[in-house]
């Protein structure tokens, strides 16, 4: 079987791993880490939770132990799609970097440049970054990239999805041709396929699970449920509160306004939750993350974009309120589950418009997901439109869905439930209200953004595409597009007025 000290590594490097209790190299680990000590360009297609992190960063601890860093010019460079990736990758050298003195920084967005300029000053042996503060940080005049010895791109795909490829593209052209490139990604498309050919050079590509596969050790089912958000918000906590052995459970959302709402509901239902999204500030995402490893919060609701790779061990149910659209997604989302051998369970709420998505994920990891109580062919047929269906949901069906869940609960606590409930329906009902001005409200914002585009129009086309690149690079901080004024969240008193006027 092969060990760590088959593997090249340094002993500095040997006794930080021993210290950290890993007795013998995952895969990825015992694939990579032999070439990239050799300086060999990686392909490595591995999903998080492989140990994919310390693959990449054991051997360049040993390679950065000969030299020394300059001001401003950093010998390696991380770049990672999302702001806690790139601080999990920061943990990840302080752990195995402890008994080198290697001076590490961090550049991500929602932190002061002052600081992270100082840093740079000292000069950097390794910068861990999102594509967009380490451009910005170009532009200021102060990086140069050209002693770049190293560069690691990690989740490649994701970094596709975000849009950040131009970024990289834009990056990859200010380090030198002669670095050596690790490159990693969960699922390689024909697209990410592509940029590997661009940037690597005769590499060694090491696979270690099929993308499309997901752990056998989780247990998955499909759950039918009506399409309105607040009959969903209902199904989920009566399935979370069937099951006995939930430790704790990620909740994803496809979009981030329904994680804010997903998560005050299950708030004011009483549920230990938290939730991560793309709008939080840097320190409430740390907070919660923080929170939710130490076991002090229960339920976690997130968007796909927050939550991807973060090295969350030992979560025993993910439970998805939507599809996700994209097949990969689902792969990613149950791989948070079941890891390292333990069971886990994940279901997955199914309305009747997500057939088609349902249909590409069982493609995608050839199989069929059972359904948990019966299919959408189950659910009883709306009577009378949607006005029924609102007011069935507060007194009848969905009761009668379950009742063992409600005796389960203190009856204040149930009777508090009820009260919400109501109110959670008389919430739809006001959504639905002032949805038609909402959307007049939309196309009027839309022909401004239209005159507004118009008025910046460059006769430049580098402006433009400048332009194109800072929009971009905020994505670090999104996962959607940027609300105007109060976006979706107009108060419903405004909207009344508004509606009154017309
Ligand atoms: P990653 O895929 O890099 O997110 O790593 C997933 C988890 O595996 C992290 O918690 C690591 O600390 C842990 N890990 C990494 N390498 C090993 C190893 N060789 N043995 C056991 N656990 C490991």
């Amino acid at each position: 079987m092969t060990t760590f000290a088959d593997l090249g590594l340094s002993q500095k490097v040997l006794s930080a791993v021993t210290d950290a209790g890993y007795t013998v190299p995952t895969p990825i680990q015992a694939g990579a880490i032999p070439p990239a000590l050799m300086r060999r360009d990686i392909c490595g297609i591995a999903q998080t939770g492989t140990g994919k992190t310390a693959s990449f960063v054991l051997p360049m601890l040993t390679l950065l132990e000969k030299g020394r860093a300059r001001a401003r010019m950093p010998r390696t460079l991380i770049l990672e799609p999302t702001r806690e990736l790139a601080a999990q990758v920061a943990e990840n050298f302080e752990k195995y970097g402890k008994n080198h003195k290697l001076n590490i920084a961090l550049l991500i967005g929602g932190v002061s440049f002052e600081e992270q300029d100082r840093k740079l000053e000292r000069g950097a042996d390794v910068l861990i970054c999102t594509p967009g503060r380490l451009l910005d940080h170009c532009e200021r005049g102060k990086l140069l990239m050209t002693g770049v010895e190293i560069l690691v791109i990690d989740e490649a795909d994701r970094m596709l999805d975000m849009g950040f490829i131009p970024d990289i593209e834009r990056i990859a052209k200010l380090i030198p041709f002669t670095r050596q490139t690790l490159f990693f990604s969960a699922t390689m498309p024909p697209e990410i396929q592509k940029l590997a050919d661009r940037f690597l050079q005769n590499p060694e590509r090491i696979e270690v699970a099929k993308p499309s596969s997901t752990a056998l050790t989780v247990t998955q089912r499909l759950i039918a449920s009506p399409t309105k958000d607040y009959e969903k918000r209902a199904i989920l906590r009566e399935i979370i509160r069937e099951q006995t052995d939930l430790k704790n459970a990620i909740i994803f959302c496809n979009r981030k306004k329904d994680v804010a709402d997903l998560f005050r509901s299950l708030e004011r239902h009483g549920f230990s939750v938290g939730a991560l999204h793309g709008d939080m500030d840097q320190r409430s995402r740390t907070n919660m993350l923080a929170g939710f490893k130490d076991n002090q919060i229960t339920l976690l609701v997130a968007s796909d974009v927050a939550a991807r790779g973060l090295d969350i061990p030992d979560v025993s149910h993910v439970f998805n309120f939507d599809v996700p659209i994209h097949a990969e997604d689902y792969v990613h989302r149950i791989g948070r589950t079941g890891r390292a051998g333990r069971s886990g369970a994940a279901f997955t709420l199914v309305t009747k418009s997500d057939t088609k998505y349902l249909d590409a994920i069982e493609k995608m990891i050839s199989k069929k997901i059972e359904w948990h109580n019966g299919d959408l062919s189950s659910l009883p047929a709306p009577a009378e439109g949607e006005k029924d269906e609102r007011r069935g949901r507060g007194k009848g069906r969905d009761r009668d869905r379950r009742p063992a869940a409600k005796a389960a609960e203190p009856s204040h606590k149930a009777d508090t439930a009820n009260v919400q409930d109501s109110v959670e329906s008389a919430e739809e009902v006001v959504a639905t209200k002032v949805d038609s001005v909402k959307q007049e409200r939309k196309a009027d914002n839309r022909s401004n953004q239209g005159n507004r585009d118009k008025r910046h129009q460059s006769p430049n086309p580098a402006n433009d595409d400048h332009r194109e690149r800072r929009r971009n690079h905020y994505r670090d901080q999104d996962d959607g597009p940027t609300p105007i004024g109060f976006g979706d969240d107009i108060p419903a008193f405004m909207l009344i007025v508004a509606n009154a006027k017309a």
